[in-house]
């Protein structure tokens, strides 16, 4: 990283000591400041162009400053900044929940908004829970999650407690409530020579061997669909949320999917529901929500469990929850011209090339002798960096060749998450297909010497 400029060097000495960033060892942490984004492009404080190619953290879809959005949140500002949803809302608000039930799958139809995708998740738990408690044929003891090893739900601790990643949450342990894990149906834990429907049946098998004995107990099953990207973007054979949700209906457990991450167009499809061809008890939707413009999220049920929620104030039914900033207009401004953006811009319509161009390219990667597990789900791009291919002998973490790899695309213009033992790709979805080879490059060289270079 080059020294600060002198006019800089106050602004990063706040930025390592005043700003506490997420996840971060601030003992280490190396201020990176992006002063202009246009596109697919940050531009930092030393006026470096660099390609972002983990879209803001899965949230860009448009790419930064797109005039549309940019206008709706002026808009929208110019009209009320904000108003409390206890007991009234905005009329921007209201669309925004209308326009949501038009494009989720059929039979969610009631959304409850929040600011990040944590909290949209604690909303669906807790009103599953509730669910339980006032439905027609209540169960009391259905108080528990079915969740997957190595989720990733967000950092508070509902969301913490239905998460598997240790790293991020051991720690809190003695804090977070008990849940039946299982692992994950990760394609690269099939036995030799199990593909299609026979993997897909494996990894339900087991679900099902679960739910035999506990479906009694458990209130609701909490999965991001098709991709874990936290753990490692593990990914699931295709039609495994399909046979999920056969398998939740069968033993009367409620399904909430996540779809913060995946959610606007990521995989492919709009949601994975969709490539599923399913409808959840719950989706929560954050980050792409607004194409990751301003914090806003969404908690989406059915009917079903909304009625239960009904009766008079004295029932004691309605939703113990709520944000202050919950359904702020500008957000709802923000979402609803990032919607208007998919079908003015054929968003998904303009997908099909540039996820094979980026399937090219990861086939091309997937012939290094230190790259393993090289995966593709639409618009995602994973792969391992292992020592040896052979035996899948992973590098030594204090090799740090995936943040080797970042740092390298850094040089060549690419801002990639650095990860410790693997790289991935999530572009915004407006990408081009040359700016896809410029990325595509600059991993690739990432891999070529940060591997080299372990050795
Ligand atoms: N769910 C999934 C699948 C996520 O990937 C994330 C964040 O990365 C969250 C929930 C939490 O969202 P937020 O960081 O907005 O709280």
């Amino acid at each position: 990283m080059p020294d600060p400029p002198e006019h800089l060097k106050e602004l990063y000495h706040w930025d390592r000591t005043n700003h506490w960033h997420a996840f971060t060892q601030m003992a280490e942490y190396e201020p990176l400041v992006i002063e202009q984004a246009d596109g697919v492009w940050m531009v930092d404080s030393h006026g470096r162009r660099l390609l972002d190619g983990a879209s803001s953290m899965w949230c860009n879809v448009h790419g930064h400053n797109h005039p549309a959005i940019n206008s709706a949140i002026e808009g929208q500002l110019h009209r009320v900044a904000h108003v409390t949803t206890l007991g009234m809302t905005s009329d921007t608000t209201v669309k925004l929940a209308k326009r949501l039930v038009d494009i989720v799958p059929t039979g969610l139809e009631h959304v409850f908004f929040s600011s990040d995708g944590s909290s949209a998740n604690e909303v669906a738990l807790k009103a599953a829970f509730q669910y339980w408690l006032q439905c027609d044929d209540p169960q009391p003891q259905k108080t528990r999650y079915l969740t997957f090893g190595q989720a990733y739900h967000g950092d508070t601790l509902g969301a913490a407690s239905v998460g598997g990643i240790g790293k991020f949450h051991d720690l809190f342990q003695p804090l977070l409530f008990e849940v039946v894990r299982m692992p994950s149906p990760d394609s690269r834990r099939l036995p030799p020579g199990l593909a299609g429907e026979a993997a897909v049946r494996y990894f339900l098998d087991e679900v099902e061997e679960v739910l035999k004995e506990q479906a009694d107990t458990l209130a609701a099953i909490v999965i991001e669909p098709m991709v874990q990207g936290a753990a490692g973007m593990v990914m699931q054979p295709p039609g495994f949320v399909r046979g999920l949700r056969e398998l939740a209906t069968r033993y009367d457990v409620l399904l909430i999917v996540d779809e913060v991450a995946t959610g606007f167009g990521r995989t492919g499809s709009m949601f994975v529901c969709d490539a599923e061809g399913i409808s959840p008890d719950f989706m929560t939707l954050g980050k792409g929500l607004t194409s990751g413009y301003l914090p806003m999220a969404a908690t989406i049920t059915t009917k079903k469990i909304w009625e239960t929620f009904l009766g008079d104030s004295e029932s004691g039914r309605a939703l113990y929850h709520g944000h202050t900033f919950s359904g702020n207009p500008i957000c709802a401004a923000a979402a609803l011209a990032s919607i208007d953006l998919f079908e003015e811009e054929q968003t998904l319509e303009k997908l099909p090339p540039k996820i094979e161009r980026l399937g090219e390219r990861l086939a091309t990667l997937a012939e290094h002798p230190h790259v393993a597990h090289a995966r593709q789900r639409g618009m995602i791009v994973a792969m391992d960096l292992v020592q040896d291919k052979q035996t899948g002998e992973p590098f030594p973490t204090k090799a740090r060749v995936g943040q080797r790899v970042a740092e390298i695309a850094l040089d060549h213009g690419v801002w990639l998450r650095p990860r410790a033992n693997m790289t991935y790709a999530i572009p915004p979805l407006a990408i081009s297909l040359e700016e896809i080879d410029l990325l595509m490059d600059a991993m690739t060289a990432g891999v070529q010497q940060a591997t080299a270079a372990a050795q």
